[in-house]
């Protein structure tokens, strides 16, 4: 048996949030650093709260993320048979008594619950605060407290990373493995995390499912990277940290007591430093649905294409909406000037006519051969035959084809942009 075995264990009542998968990664991280396992366990007793989608949605994110899990996957919904049996035997030795169709658990007076978090240091709690607890509600389902008692010890699990919201359960669930004669785990409570205004991070702060940033083009290194720093950190300020890296760092006792804020920005900037060195491949399958889906290509696009485009702006995007917001000139029919760009750069007739004569000399150049090398030699001699500036004739070409100042070296862009598109916008100014 590993030394250490720690347990996920989601309800598949909703979507995997981010909160839940933090917890997630830190049992994980914690199993991996030890050598240990990491237990995957559905809280599923409530029938008609769980859903199926619900549970393939949980296990797709973390599959996603890179959460693997060891052994089968538990099910409490399977193990009814279990519970009941401990339940009959608080009830035999008159530690429980039922009360109507349920069964309670008679909470002992006066006791002290006092345990040591990994996180929180020690915590201490009389037994007079604490109501008799129920077991078995009427229904036959186990309650959380019970249940998870139950798994916890039978699944010989070591330690338990859960949230902190989960606190007030732990001197109940102590009382009950006083009361079933078993050896309680250690406990690490991970503080909440929050959103900007600092309420629980919730809907209304934005996006809180994994499958919705995934959808939004994060990339899974990034988010498990963003995580991590929602409680840990690799010190010396350091913040880009993964893969055998982190497992090796991480440790649960440098995990703060405070709680964490949610920073959109922060996940945005890991998710472009992660983006930069990503395979092309992947990052097109990442990026090509959100196009597809907002209208601007076809699921037909060239992906040879595609995957140019991708290698261009790979060091200018932070996910997927970015990458259109940034790049949708070259997949318009149009261009949408940014605000003053057109008057600041194309108002000069002379410029116009400059740019036009251009669209003459690209017209020239045969499809095949329209590449950034080429255009670029083109547009060099043109400029030494015109006798204008460099500066003077690539900044209002700039403007001209991509309706904006800031883009990726424009001969590359216009190659991307393709000969019949750039000839077009430069001759109809
Ligand atoms: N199903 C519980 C939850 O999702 C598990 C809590 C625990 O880890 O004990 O909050």
């Amino acid at each position: 048996m590993a030394e250490v075995r720690v347990r996920f264990a989601p309800s598949p009542t909703g979507y995997l949030h981010l909160g839940s998968a933090r917890t997630a990664l830190f049992n994980w991280l914690y199993a991996r650093n030890r050598g240990g396992e990491f237990i995957l366990r559905i809280e599923d007793t409530d029938a008609v709260r769980s859903k199926k989608e619900y549970l393939d949605e949980i296990l797709d994110s973390l599959q996603w993320l890179g959460l693997n899990w060891d052994g089968e996957t538990y099910f409490q919904s399977k193990r009814f048979d279990i519970y009941r049996k401990y339940a009959d035997k608080l009830l035999e030795e008159g530690k429980a008594y039922r009360d109507g169709n349920a069964i309670a658990f008679k909470m002992p007076k006066g006791e002290c619950v006092s345990f040591y978090d990994m996180v929180h240091d020690k915590i201490e709690i009389n037994t007079d605060e604490l109501k008799d607890e129920v077991l078995i509600k009427s229904d036959g389902t186990p309650t959380y407290n019970f249940a998870c008692v139950i798994d916890d010890a039978d699944l010989k699990i070591t330690h338990i990373i859960r949230g902190d919201d989960h606190i007030p359960n732990t001197p109940k669930q102590f009382m009950l493995y006083k009361a079933l004669g078993l050896q309680p785990p250690k406990f690490a409570h991970m503080p909440l995390i929050l959103g900007p205004d600092k309420a629980k991070l919730s809907k209304r702060h934005g996006a809180t499912a994994v499958a919705e940033y995934r959808r939004m083009g994060y990339l899974p290194e990034a988010l498990v990277n963003y995580m991590v720093l929602l409680g840990w950190s690799p010190g010396n300020n350091r913040e880009l940290i993964c893969g055998e890296e982190l497992i090796k760092k991480f440790s649960i006792k440098s995990v703060g007591k405070v709680q964490s804020i949610f920073n959109i920005d922060k996940l945005n900037w890991l998710n472009s430093q992660y983006i930069r060195n990503y395979d092309p491949n992947k990052l097109c399958d990442i990026i090509m649905p959100r196009l597809v889906e907002a209208g601007l290509v076809k699921e037909d696009f060239d992906k040879t294409r595609f995957k140019k485009i991708i290698e261009l702006f790979k060091t200018r995007f932070s996910n997927a909406e970015d990458f259109i917001q940034k790049s949708a000139y070259l997949f318009r029919e149009d261009v949408a000037y940014e605000e003053g760009m057109r008057e600041q750069f194309l108002n000069d007739k002379r410029i116009q006519k400059i740019l036009k004569d251009l669209a003459g000399r690209f017209d020239g150049i045969k499809e095949k051969d329209f590449i950034s090398k080429t255009i670029e030699e083109a547009t060099r001699s043109f400029i030494a035959e015109v006798g204008i500036e460099g500066k003077d004739l690539i900044h209002p070409l700039r403007v001209a084809v991509t309706g904006q100042t800031v883009s990726p070296p424009v001969f590359d862009v216009l190659e991307v942009i393709g000969k019949e598109k750039v000839v077009k916008r430069l001759s109809s100014l």
